[in-house]
């Protein structure tokens, strides 16, 4: 199929206030839009309500505003979108692609091996069936084994076994909501995403994205995978103390911080140039943005400011 232009996105998810990791995340996708002159849109990710902070989603993209993002369509919040993804879980379900689950946690935790995000489902009921007088607690994709491979334009060449590192993952969790995976894909295909430029967490969660897109007909976008802030103790940092939200106040500091740590050349310092500093900002990095001088690295220390 065609594509279309370049249309790329910020996807945060409303749990707390705008920290610096993610906006390190939305400038390099905001810039890579802008230099590539492609669309950008914002995707609330607020599936998960129980985690959701109140005033979060407000918060960040009043921050988002007050640091120069102006995004090209109204924000899309995957509250409203249940419908689209359980039609994308029933057509995987027609294809004989999914299984119902009734086992728990716990007895996933005794029988799993470790994977990297905690135990692989051992496939207990894909075998034998929901054992008998159990209900379906979740919905399982059943993971092939053939290695999923992708170039990341910032991490390179990547390649995953789906069934080994990760197995056969959950589209609908016992809570009724639908897995990040299965919407992260739905709402990037609705939305005609064509570049997605996020945080490195997620280059593991790429392949089952790229398997999904392939089980639904989906075109597949490209992806970019900037390198996770960490604090100098290798600390996510989220959890560190250098996770205080950045300050909307005062946002040039910042964007420049974000700017060096994305590997890119200086801009021309601030001079007595009229009109808005942030609008200049960006004009400025829009026009210097190289993709090449991100390091290809999965995290990058930075110190307490
Ligand atoms: N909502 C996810 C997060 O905040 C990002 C999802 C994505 O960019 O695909 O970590």
């Amino acid at each position: 199929a065609a594509r279309a232009g370049y249309r790329g996105r910020f996807a945060p998810s409303p749990t707390g206030p705008l920290h610096f990791g993610s906006l390190l995340a939305a400038v390099a996708s905001y810039a890579d839009a802008r230099a590539h002159a492609g669309a950008w849109l914002v995707r609330m990710e607020d599936l998960d309500r129980a985690r959701e902070v109140p005033g979060a989603a407000d918060g960040i993209l009043r921050t988002l505003q007050a640091f120069g993002f102006v995004w090209d369509e109204p924000v899309l919040f995957q509250r409203h979108r249940s419908d689209a993804y359980q039609s994308a879980l029933d057509r995987l379900a027609a294809r004989g692609l999914t299984y119902p689950c009734g086992c728990s946690r716990a007895e996933i935790a005794r029988l799993g091996l470790p994977g990297r995000e905690g135990p692989i489902y051992p496939g207990t009921c894909r075998t034998a069936g929901l054992p008998p007088g159990r209900l379906p607690r979740t919905v399982r994709l059943r993971a092939p084994a053939p290695p999923i491979a992708f170039v990341d334009r910032i991490q390179g060449a990547q390649e995953q076994s789906i069934a080994e590192a990760v197995g056969d993952f959950v589209l609908r969790r016992a809570d009724g909501i639908h897995a990040y995976q299965l919407a992260v894909v739905v709402d990037d295909a609705w939305q005609g995403i064509t570049q997605v430029v996020r945080g490195a967490d997620l280059l593991l969660s790429t392949p089952r994205q790229i398997l999904l897109q392939r089980f639904l007909d989906l075109l597949q976008p490209d992806y970019a995978h900037v390198p996770l802030a960490v604090d100098t103790e290798g600390r996510k940092l989220s959890k560190s103390l250098a996770a205080a939200p950045v300050d909307p106040s005062d946002p040039l500091p910042a964007l420049r911080r974000a700017w060096e740590l994305l590997g890119q050349k200086a801009l021309p310092l601030e001079s007595s140039r009229r009109g808005c500093p942030i609008e200049h900002f960006w004009s400025q990095a829009s026009a210097r943005w190289r993709i090449e001088r991100v390091p290809a690295s999965a995290s990058i220390a930075i110190g307490d400011a």
